[in-house]
């Protein structure tokens, strides 16, 4: 007799699946069809998945069926075939009480990697300044990994393309060496996967699966700082020393630079912080439009200058949120079958805005950060002396606030201690010219940068 599982179960079975949908469909695909999808049936074998439009359907169907088939197979342990079906008022719909199924607790029992989403390599990843340094640093780690940038951590807000990195290197050391082992894991599962193997008294298996990879890419770590489980934190910190001190590549994606994550092994959060740290920011306008250019063009679709202009504009701190909309624009096209109007454009997006808070931090703020960040007293900073200790720090300080603020050349004189214009722009052209030879002015920047804007 096979077992029987609650609506509620599908509802929980949906529910654990979608971080790793997320991460092998992508995240706009998935915020935009399956967050809202629900299981109508599933007998072990069949999964009915109940989709919002017949867009979705098809275009879930076309992209990623073997995507969501996989991770639901990963799941449950055993082979899912996925059907889907569109259900029209998805909200007051009552779900199905009961089918068959065979496992009781769908939660991840499988360890190992989920599987990389074919789309989030290098070629697709659109280089601007906002993400230069990463992007430099991410292929250096792919070229001979364990041997340069060991840990590599990457950190940025939401939807700025850390997962895409992540993964690009992923793909890139497979491609340079096929033999070598790369795992893919968030946090979250690899959480779970703990939790699951506790259960199951299959320690031994989970530690010997983690500590035989040579690329180990783990996304989304703030998660473990986040749930103070001491348990998972030195799991962690365990498979990362063994894979480190064999000089295996780590590389890590978070929401928040080391020094911030509420971890509580500090061996841990100097370990993450002794690697390469690298950030990634806000594109810039052109930058968004070279990166829906290049997403509507993989989909086929030749939209106008325009429309991917006015996207770009309103869209201004989530590359995510940015892809949703476009994804919105090809539903409709694909539905109506022509070109949108501007007009429609905006009608049909008119809820998305995520127009960037404005930058806040000004030059006081920069001046005093980086006088405590490079130990020098702020009124040396301000002041006249013209000795190397104190110059150095005032002109890193003069280059970030012409980096990070609007500010004039004059204003900023002004305020450090009454410089004349020159004498600041000659700070700031030092830096720059460093930027360019000397690593260690990089990481510096990068770093005060990262710290500045977290
Ligand atoms: P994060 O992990 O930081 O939340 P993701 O890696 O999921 O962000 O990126 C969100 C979306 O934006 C993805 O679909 C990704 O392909 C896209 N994206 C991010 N950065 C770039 C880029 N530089 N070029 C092209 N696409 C990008
Ligand atoms: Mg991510």
């Amino acid at each position: 007799m096979p077992e029987t599982i609650s609506s509620s179960g599908l509802a929980q079975l949906w529910q654990s699946a979608l971080p790793q949908l997320a991460e092998s469909v992508g995240h706009a695909a998935c915020d935009s069809f399956l967050r809202s999808a629900q299981v109508l049936e599933f007998d072990g074998e069949t999964l009915l998945l109940g989709v919002a439009n017949e867009f979705a359907r098809d275009w879930l169907r076309e992209k990623h069926l073997p995507a969501i088939s996989s991770c639901l197979s990963e799941l449950v342990e055993k082979p899912v075939r996925v059907e889907m079906q569109v259900v029209e008022h998805q909200a007051n719909q009552p779900m199905p009480q009961t089918v068959h199924t065979a496992p009781a607790t769908p939660v991840a029992t499988g360890f190992g990697s989920v599987p990389l989403n074919p789309k989030y390599t290098f070629e697709n990843f659109v280089v601007a300044d906002c993400n230069r340094f990463a992007h430099a640093a991410g292929q250096q780690v792919s070229k001979s990994p364990g041997k340069s940038y060991n840990p590599f951590f990457i950190h940025s807000k939401v939807g700025l393309g850390k997962t895409h990195l992540l993964q690009a290197i992923g793909h890139a050391v497979v491609e340079h060496n096929p033999n070598l082992q790369v795992v893919y894991i968030s946090a979250e599962s690899f959480v779970n996967q703990l939790i699951g193997s506790i259960r199951d008294n299959r320690t031994a298996q989970f530690r010997r699966r983690y500590r035989n990879v040579d690329v180990w890419l783990v996304d989304d770590v703030q998660f473990i700082a986040a749930i103070k489980g001491p348990a998972s934190e030195e799991e962690f910190f365990h498979t990362f020393n063994t894979l480190y001190e064999t000089n295996k590549q780590v590389v890590i994606a978070s929401d928040a630079p080391p020094r911030h994550l509420q971890l509580m092994n500090d061996r841990l959060r100097s370990r993450l912080e002794m690697g390469i740290v690298a950030d990634l920011r806000c594109p810039d306008v052109e930058t968004r439009i070279a990166i829906l250019d290049k997403k509507a063009q993989s989909e086929g679709l030749d939209l106008p200058r325009e429309i991917l202009t006015y996207i770009a504009e309103k869209i201004e701190s989530n590359i995510r949120v940015l892809e949703g909309a476009l994804l919105k624009v090809c539903a409709q096209i694909s539905l109506t079958n022509e070109q949108p109007t501007l007009s429609a454009v905006e009608e049909l997006i008119s809820d998305y805005s995520t127009a960037a808070a404005p930058r806040s931090v000004s030059v006081r703020d920069i001046a005093e950060y980086v006088a405590d960040q490079m130990d020098c007293p702020l009124e040396d900073m301000l002041g006249p002396k013209r000795n190397q200790e104190i110059v150095w720090p005032r002109q890193v300080a003069i280059y970030l606030c012409r980096e990070l603020t609007n500010n004039s050349l004059a204003n900023i004189g002004d305020f450090f201690g009454g410089r004349d214009h020159s004498t600041i722009l000659h700070g700031y052209n030092k830096v720059s010219e460093l930027l360019e030879t000397d690593e260690e002015v990089l990481w510096l920047i990068n770093d005060l940068k990262s710290g500045l804007q977290a």
